[in-house]
């Protein structure tokens, strides 16, 4: 690693090898990979020689995104997916099978609650921590847990996640924890220092930063150490050392399941890494700045952000994050209906499902995203029925406070 700085080494980190000098990732739009001998792909085939076969398995352009997000998340390898919900399935099932269970976070985003729900007709059960703090983790792990999933600031729920404590709480059992990074990305944290064994993006998202691909994205750390006997399906890996997760994941479940992403999303994705830092300073800075500016509005909305005074996580976010706090930010409208009319009384930001983009986006969660959950769930990850999600984007920030005075005053 280069001691460069966060905007700099996404630049100029690791000087790829492209051809002809060309300066972006070329797109290798090609299914397969032809080889000079039978002998040459028998090989490839077997791990004994590098090259590339199908592009569901791997592929060059897909590989440098590969690359580049190892490096920025610290890890030792990754494995590129077609969105981030086939990143958080290939992250868990690559080491889960029937009769275990995953410890997880509340607040967890709509589609992994859904996922998890979707295992349990695979005989694999989630028990959810009361609460997002080490000592509720301890109360939801049994002997049959194999993996702590939690994200690092839960969407929409905005908690944060203390990664070291909860590292630490997984470890004590011989668990690996697996972190979804995607809303805070490698620039307010990594996890993988702060001991996390598994980051999961959806880089469809600030990743991305202009909501042009779908894709996702594993990155493993290499330090866990697989018991063969809590994770039989590691057994014939072990041999790869700190790749045996990586090695299984590639082998296995990744090329089988089928979900690879497709070079062009991956071209589009390395792109806009290279501004993830820049926008992320902005959006981070308009956030803090949005938030404290509704609290002050007033009129009958509460606000939820990791960088308000009043925030229980403020001083985690803080210390963990560096003095920034996030690009999401939430605010309870009063009833449903209100919320639908600040949303719709909204000039500037989109009305989608989707978060991370240049632009502004607001959407009311219960009835969209988390719209399929039962109450019960909705409540654990934070959801009511007078929520409105807020992903802030680069805009000038005198435009987006004029914009949403205007809405909540009016509606
Ligand atoms: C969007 C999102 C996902 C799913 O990603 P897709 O790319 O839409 O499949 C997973 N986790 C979080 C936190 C997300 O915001």
């Amino acid at each position: 690693m280069t001691a460069y700085g966060f905007n700099t080494s996404l630049l100029h980190g690791r000087k790829p090898d492209y051809p002809f000098g060309a300066t972006t990732v070329p797109i290798y739009q090609s299914s397969a990979f032809a080889h000079e001998s039978a002998e040459k792909l028998e090989k490839i085939f077997a791990n004994q020689a590098m090259g590339f076969s199908y592009s569901r398995i791997n592929n060059p352009t897909v590989e440098a995104f590969e690359r580049r997000i190892t490096e920025l998340e610290g890890g030792i390898a990754a494995v590129a997916c077609a969105s981030g919900m086939a990143a958080v399935s290939n992250a868990l099932l690559n080491i889960l099978q029937t009769g275990d269970e995953i410890a997880a976070a509340p607040g967890l985003y709509g589609g992994t609650v859904e996922l998890f729900e979707e295992l349990e007709a695979f005989g694999i059960h989630t028990r959810y921590a009361a609460e997002n703090v080490p000592e509720a983790y301890e109360e939801v792990i049994t002997d049959k847990t194999r993996a702590v999933f939690a994200e690092t600031i839960g969407n929409p729920k905005l908690d944060v996640t203390d990664i070291a404590a909860t590292a630490a709480a997984a470890h004590a059992h011989g668990i690996p924890l697996i972190i979804d990074n995607t809303a805070a990305t490698p620039y307010l944290v990594r996890p993988l220092e702060l001991g996390a064994d598994i980051v999961v993006h959806s880089s469809s998202k600030y990743i991305n930063g202009s909501s042009d691909a779908i894709s996702g994205i594993l990155v493993c750390g290499g330090n866990f150490v697989w018991d063969a006997k809590r994770y039989p399906g590691m057994k014939e890996y072990l041999r790869f050392g700190k790749m045996a997760y990586t090695a299984k994941l590639r082998n296995g479940l990744f090329r089988n399941l089928g979900a690879c992403l497709a070079p062009q999303n991956a071209f589009l994705n390395t792109i806009g890494l290279e501004t993830l830092g820049l926008r992320m300073e902005r959006e981070c800075a308009n956030a803090l700045e949005l938030a404290g500016f509704l609290e002050g509005i007033g009129h009958g909305i509460t606000v939820n952000y990791p960088g308000l005074a009043a925030n229980p996580d403020r001083e985690l976010a803080n210390r963990q994050f560096h003095g920034r706090y996030g690009a999401l930010l939430t605010f309870r409208a009063g009833s449903r209906e209100r919320a639908f009319r600040i949303i719709n009384a909204l000039k500037l930001p989109y009305i989608l499902s989707n978060i991370g983009d240049t632009k502004t986006l607001v959407i009311h969660p219960a009835s969209t995203i988390a719209a399929h959950l039962s109450r019960a769930e909705q409540e654990l990850s934070g959801v009511y029925d007078d929520l409105v999600r807020v992903s802030v984007g680069i805009e000038d920030i005198k435009d987006l406070k004029a914009d949403f005075e205007n809405a909540v005053l009016s509606a």
